[in-house]
């Protein structure tokens, strides 16, 4: 039978996604250019200070955008670089950002901005960062999301909260995010006082600007027992389910903060416009595993310089579909954009496979009536990633580094032919047809 077209709705948005402090350069006054100062913090001794220089080359990365045959995409404003010191705004920085926003407008780009995406001041650091939840510390959040809003209703429709509030307070979990420590009662506090930041920031986007679309952006974390068949295994999993996603679907349903014990606030409940979901791979849990769980594979396809080199994520396809149709379920009719997905690897065969598998999935929950809008590949271009340094890359465009020279690579071609199609055309469908990415449970 022949094959046909797997077509995306009307207006579907088609995008890749990036964050300031990974692709910048120069964020120099933020935690995470402290936490990269620290010896091995960072795998080769990398440093975020160039990155990939997009401060001063937007304009070309803007036209490679166009290239992708995109029309939407995901950056996210630097708040350390906004407001270098308490109350003190860089109005040259600001108007940067102005232009780097027209610059996306002009080319019919639609912008989604994120407020925070893991960097924070280091100034806001020292006066207790994640973990004060005090008003007048929060003030200076609020002022940042009040200024943005101000400055950029008419052009920015699509605004992002926090990225990814669970993967933020697991600085507290482990040594590869600022600070480094490790302390369950501080992990809890955080993500609640984000969860706190997440409301500050949609209450003061949608005051300034009703009409604004304004989202949480989550990772779900796919969780499953390392052995299906162990009762200890199963339970675990429920956990750290509830831990990693559950928490947060109870916070919008019922305006409960993470750990309930730290309050409830009712504003929470219905506190997002859509749902950010950012997809990458599962864990697998057990108390027999060190640590309890494990996010990397053993399989040597896998393994470092291979499958998903550097971090070693395993992929899950159908993860994601599940994810969706989690979405649909906890939050019924909520609109969804997948605001991230992608793989680390050098193989960039995989990377097209996966690209393939991951919206195959898509489709099949749209088709099932989850309302998903549109897609953001993560990522652009290889960047700076985070405590991996330029180890992982994720990119649809290849980056050298020492050059700063950006070349497509081809899975960047693959998806500019999707986005162009609208479509998994029956030509990409009978090339990608393998589906390699079984995860052997
Ligand atoms: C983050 C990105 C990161 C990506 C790959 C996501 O959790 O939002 O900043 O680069 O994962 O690790």
């Amino acid at each position: 039978m022949a094959q046909k077209n797997i077509q995306f709705p009307k207006g579907f948005l088609w995008g890749t996604a990036t964050a300031a402090h990974q692709i910048e350069g120069g964020n120099t006054n933020n935690n995470w250019w402290h936490f990269e100062q620290r010896p091995g913090a960072i795998k080769n001794d990398d440093s975020s200070r160039v990155a990939c220089d997009h401060w001063n080359r937007y304009e070309k990365d803007f036209d490679l955008i166009k290239k992708l045959n995109n029309n939407a995409y995901r950056m996210s404003i630097e708040w350390s670089r906004v407001f270098p010191g308490p109350g003190v705004v860089d109005r040259k920085a600001l108007g940067h950002y102005h232009d780097m926003i027209d610059a996306l407008l002009k080319r019919k780009i639609t912008p989604f901005v994120t407020l925070l995406h893991f960097s924070t001041p280091q100034w806001w650091d020292n006066g207790g960062g994640l973990l004060n939840g005090k008003e007048a510390h929060l003030q200076h959040f609020r002022e940042f999301c009040s200024l943005m809003v101000r400055e950029f209703r008419g052009k920015i429709v699509y605004w992002n909260t926090i990225n990814e509030i669970d993967i933020m307070a697991l600085g507290y979990l482990t040594k590869d995010f600022p600070p480094g420590e490790i302390s369950m009662p501080k992990a809890f506090r955080a993500a609640a006082n984000l969860m706190k930041m997440h409301l500050i920031a949609y209450e003061t986007v949608k005051g300034f600007d009703p009409d604004a679309k304004v989202g949480l952006v989550h990772n779900i974390q796919g969780v499953r027992p390392d052995n299906p068949s162990s009762l200890m295994d199963r339970l675990l999993a429920r956990f750290v389910d509830y831990l990693f996603n559950g928490a947060y679907f109870r916070a919008l349903k019922k305006g409960k903060l993470i750990n309930s014990l730290f309050g409830v606030y009712p504003g929470l409940r219905g506190s997002t416009d859509f749902f950010g979901l950012n997809f990458y791979n599962f864990l697998r849990v057990s108390p027999r595993l060190p640590g309890m769980v494990k996010q990397a594979t053993d399989d040597p396809l896998c393994g470092e310089g291979g499958l998903c080199a550097g971090l070693g994520w395993e992929p899950y396809p159908e993860g994601l579909y599940l994810s969706l149709k989690r979405i649909h379920r906890e939050l019924p009719g909520m609109p969804v954009y997948i605001t991230e997905n992608g793989i680390g690897t050098d193989n960039d065969n995989w990377r097209r496979q996966y690209l393939v598998d991951n919206l195959k999935m898509v489709h099949k929950a749209i088709a099932e009536g989850v309302d998903v809008r549109g897609y953001f590949h993560w990522s652009l271009m290889d960047n700076f990633e985070w405590a991996q340094g330029y180890l992982s890359r994720f990119g649809l465009v290849n980056m050298d580094f020492s050059t700063q020279k950006r070349t497509i690579k081809g899975s960047g071609k693959l998806y500019a032919e999707i986005s162009k199609m609208n479509a998994l055309t029956p030509d990409i469908l009978i090339k990608y047809r393998e589906e390699i990415y079984r995860p052997r449970f």
